[in-house]
């Protein structure tokens, strides 16, 4: 058994959702620190993250509420109220959320745009996974913490607790 597989039968799904919220808080934290606000318009805005809003407005049960690729983020602006509604929050928080998780995968995913050195969570990732689909796992949990961590108390508990059940997985 190879060392990545030893590890990897260790760790539970709890303790990887452990790391991943350890790395997701912590990058939240730099983040606000860096920038000196917790606004999530103003630190994409810092961060030279593109914004774009789209009306697409999903085909059957697909609901994508944002994504992110090569420094720009997509709001799918037409499919948020559904995720404000999962949550019970105003579609301006949930917008801030989807925000906010996007551009925790463009801060998590320092790689593409820096190219070296990789992200210590793109290197932790490989040298326990070796490149997987809990790779991507992972680093969707990262973002949902991240998240969470940069909303703070802008975010009601209840919706707290939905996004820790899974409820409004943003993708
Ligand atoms: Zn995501």
């Amino acid at each position: 058994m190879s060392f990545g597989e030893t590890l990897r039968s260790r760790r539970g799904e709890q303790s990887t959702d452990r790391e991943a919220r350890r790395f997701g808080e912590a990058k939240a934290g730099e983040l606000r620190t860096a920038h000196g606000t917790d606004n999530v318009w103003e630190l994409a805005a810092n961060e030279g993250v593109t914004i774009r809003r789209s009306e697409w407005s999903g085909v059957d049960r697909l609901r994508l509420f944002g994504t992110y690729a090569d420094g720009v983020i997509t709001l799918y602006d037409a499919q948020i109220p559904v995720l404000a509604e999962r949550l019970g929050v105003s579609e301006s928080l949930a917008t801030e959320l989807v925000l906010a998780h996007e551009l925790g995968h463009h801060v998590l995913d320092v790689s593409a745009v820096e190219r070296t050195p990789r992200s210590p969570l793109r290197e932790a990732l490989s040298s326990w996974f070796g490149g997987s689909a809990d790779e991507r796992e992972l680093e969707e949990r990262a973002a949902q913490w991240f998240a969470v961590e940069l909303l703070g108390d802008r975010l009601p508990d209840t919706a707290r607790r939905k996004l820790r059940r899974g409820v409004g997985d943003i993708e």
